[in-house]
């Protein structure tokens, strides 16, 4: 252990060794929080305390999985096996199946994805004749979400006024009813969805005090990674496990908080000082992931925000280079630059794909990234998109195995009765629906009884459903002995399935077949990494329990060498030497929904903090003139948050592929069906070079270092509209839309606005700083 020890700096080792009691390590990015909780684990079991006593909570369960692989290296595997750890939906879904029957749950509940989740909601607002403009799925969900997370439950949202106003206000009078109908189908599906999974981890420690003092006594030391993103239901339970030993560590920055929009609540860690006596507070200040260059840089953004604990983080490590800040002048020509510029450091450094990251605000942004990153052969992995799990050739594979364990399942079922066809109608799954209602029975006690009950169904309808209550039997047969794989490779191909997709040729066809393929061979997998199958349901039910709960990260087996493509906060926690952050445009990054409030554009300003402190050694920030938004183009200005930044720690360069603007060449603007192509060879010579406007590759060579984002404006002093007093009557010309008349100019400063109608028709704003524009 001393060994090890060295490895911590003075700072990281006060928190490492402070054994009992409660305490919290506030610190910024990159200086050894989760560092710190792994060789405290270690250290505590180097100190006698039993693995089997310690929890620990992390953001990911491939964190986890990293922590355990580390401290095992450390106090040895067999010791380390025994470690609870992983996130909190993982480690609290794996208790509860021990509790299932206290809260009226079969230990082989099933778990529902959001995807679930939505099908089920959609179809209580159909079944309730309601309008589903004004009643929206995701909006639904989400609320629900909301309410579970605080602890709101049907009976607390039913003597609620307050709550219930607020949703007749928002025209959703009948959101409490959906609410009690979702509750009761999942509870008489036998199912739990993402958060029941903590909602009802709550009620078993407040229902039952004997379950509490169990894991109390259980978890005698509890460790939380990114506590920071904590909600309220998470609080509480980690609060209750605490209480009686209280060796709480926890660890987090508040810089670093990005999960209010899912609940997260920044006060667990601002306040975890007054929830517990003597709390012993250590701060870590060494920076040890990046440049001094892009240390400070994160330090000067979030500076900017009023809401925050006062840390110092600096870093001994380089100075390293600049912060590169690329201008585009569409998301294809941003696309394009980030290939290449991969290209060229991969080249030039020696660099593997997966020293790259390309981190981005909203999923939709990662195609342009994935065009040019495959034309150019650059391997690449797209991170919490889809998941695997959910394609649906996936999801129905498991939807059969998930009716095997638990035959409830309301989902599942409707997902699979009649895939493959079967000749089973909607209207006949319409009267299951209603009798299973009816008679208070699931719908598959229904199908069991189908002779018996009165359902209007004719006989040859009857016959087809009786065909697959049999077929579901006889898995379910199959599973008392056959081991996960076995029954699994079985049902794909009994079920039709396989049969199915084999008459589709198709590439798309093709990779469907290679899917479930790639599933079985993950089960077979899951099987022999079980020590002794005993019980063979068992393992079924605990793979598919995994494979809720995945998070796309946790698929990943770090084999493959590719460059990450991820949202930001999806990337919260990791690290990776290059990271490129595309889309920095206001209204996308600040996104618009966020700019309402200060504490909103604070979670965005925080966001981009996360981004930044990813970076280990070099940071890209780029941004396009005009982009593709819900299948317009539209204009954008170069988000705040660039300009945030101190100007000594960035470089701004300037695009290889910028030119002019000519709508004969440039159809990728206009929506061009086959983005991909390669259209021009060479890119035309910008014309206006003496007039201001674009800063060309020859103009760079001119100012050598000088900043061309700013200096576009700055530099050029002479001729540029942003000094240059532009008056309303005047005629520019603009780069890409022509000429035209200026109407209006409004704002200040650097927020100086012109209003200009273009001689092609269109009335834009334009922000003088960065349009390219000139008095003609
Ligand atoms: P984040 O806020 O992003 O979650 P963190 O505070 O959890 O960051 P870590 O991920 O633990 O920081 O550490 C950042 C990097 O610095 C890691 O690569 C880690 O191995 C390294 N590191 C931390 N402490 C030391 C140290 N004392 N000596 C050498 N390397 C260190
Ligand atoms: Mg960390």
């Amino acid at each position: 252990m001393e060994k090890y020890l060295s490895q911590l700096n003075e700072a990281q080792l006060a928190p490492t060794l402070q054994k009992d009691g409660p305490m919290i390590v506030i610190a910024g990015a990159g200086s050894g929080k989760t560092r710190v909780l792994t060789y405290r684990i270690a250290y505590l079991m180097s100190q006698g305390v039993d693995a089997f006593n310690i929890l620990s909570l992390t953001f990911t369960n491939k964190a986890a999985r990293e922590m355990k692989e580390r401290i095992a290296t450390i106090v040895g595997a067999s010791e380390a096996k025994n470690l609870w750890m992983g996130t909190f939906h993982s480690v609290f879904a794996k208790i509860l199946r021990i509790e299932a029957d206290r809260l009226g749950y079969p230990s082989n509940f099933t778990i529902y994805d959001t995807q679930d989740s939505d099908r089920l909601i959609g179809a209580i607002i159909k079944e309730m004749n309601l309008d589903k403009e004004i009643y929206k799925t995701k909006q639904i969900r989400s609320r629900i979400s909301s309410y579970k997370n605080n602890l709101v439950t049907v009976k607390a949202y039913l003597q609620n006024p307050e709550l219930m106003e607020a949703d007749k206000m928002a025209r959703r009078p009948r959101l409490g009813d959906i609410y009690k109908n979702y509750v009761e189908r999942c509870f008489k599906a036998g199912v739990m969805d993402f958060d029941d999974l903590l909602l009802k981890t709550n009620e078993l420690l407040t229902r039952f005090p004997e379950v509490l003092a169990k894991y109390q006594d259980k978890f005698r030391y509890i460790l939380v990674d990114e506590y920071q993103d904590t909600n309220h239901s998470q609080y509480l339970i980690v609060r209750a496990l605490s209480d009686r030993f209280q060796n709480i560590c926890v660890v987090g920055d508040d810089a670093q908080s990005i999960y209010a929009f899912r609940g997260a609540n920044i006060n667990n860690i601002l306040n975890f000082q007054k929830d517990y006596d003597d709390v012993k507070l250590f701060r870590l200040e060494q920076n040890y992931r990046s440049t001094k260059n892009i240390v400070n840089a994160a330090n000067s953004i979030i500076e900017k925000n009023q809401t925050k604990l006062d840390k110092i983080v600096w870093t001994a490590n380089d100075e390293g280079a600049k912060i590169k800040v690329n201008r585009s002048l569409t998301d294809g020509d941003e696309g394009r630059f980030v290939a290449s510029s991969i290209s060229e450091n991969k080249m030039q450094n020696q660099l593997m794909n997966s020293d790259f990251a390309v981190l981005y605000r909203t999923n939709a942004q990662s195609r342009s990234i994935e065009d040019a990153l495959r034309k150019r052969d650059i391997p690449y992995r797209i991170y919490g998109g889809l998941s695997f799990y959910q394609r649906k050739e996936i999801k129905d594979v498991l939807s059969y195995l998930r009716l095997i364990i638990n035959p409830a399942d309301e989902e599942a079922l409707k997902r699979v009765i009649n895939y493959p066809p079967r000749g089973i109608g909607q209207t006949t799954m319409d009267r299951l629906v209603i009798a299973a209602n009816g008679y208070g029975k699931t719908i598959f006690e229904v199908l069991q009884n189908i002779d018996k009950v009165d359902i209007n169904i004719n006989s040859g309808g009857r016959n087809k459903l009786s065909d697959f209550t049999t077929l579901i039997e006889s898995f379910q047969v199959m599973n008392q002995t056959a081991n996960a794989f076995e029954l699994a490779d079985h049902v794909a191909k009994a079920s039709g399935l396989i049969r199915e997709l084999n008459k589709d040729s198709t590439p798309e066809g093709v990779a469907r077949l290679e899917n479930i393929e790639e599933l079985l061979n993950g089960i077979k997998d899951f099987v022999e990494g079980q020590r002794e199958i005993v019980d063979a349901t068992a393992s079924l039910a605990e793979f598919l329990e995994d494979v809720a709960l995945a998070t796309d990260l946790d698929a990943d087996k770090g084999d493959a060498d590719h460059v990450a493509l991820m949202t930001i906060h999806l990337a919260k926690g990791l690290e990776f030497p290059y990271v490129y952050i595309v889309g920095l445009e206001e209204d996308l990054f600040p996104s618009a929904m966020s700019m309402g409030t200060r504490s909103e554009l604070e979670e965005e300003r925080r966001l981009f903090y996360v981004a930044l402190t990813r970076a280990e050694k070099q940071a890209y920030l780029t941004y396009a003139l005009s982009r593709y938004r819900w299948g317009k183009l539209i204009d954008s200005d170069p988000s705040r948050f660039i300009e945030e930044i101190d100007e000594q720690y960035l470089d701004i360069i300037t695009p290889l592929e910028e030119r002019r603007f000519n709508p004969m060449l440039d159809a990728d603007i206009f929506g061009d069906p086959e983005p991909n192509k390669v259209r021009f060879k060479k890119p035309v010579q910008p014309t206006f070079k003496k007039k201001g406007a674009p800063v060309s590759q020859v103009e760079k060579k001119e100012i050598p270092g000088s900043r061309n984002l700013k200096p576009v404006s700055k530099a050029s002093s002479s001729t540029n509209l942003f000094d240059a007093k532009l008056a309303v009557g005047n005629m520019v010309e603009h780069l890409r839309f022509g000429k035209g008349e200026v109407l209006q100019i409004e704002g200040a400063g650097a927020d100086v606005k012109a209003e200009i109608k273009f001689n092609n028709g269109g009335v834009k704003k334009l922000l003088l700083r960065f349009a390219k524009l000139e008095i003609i």
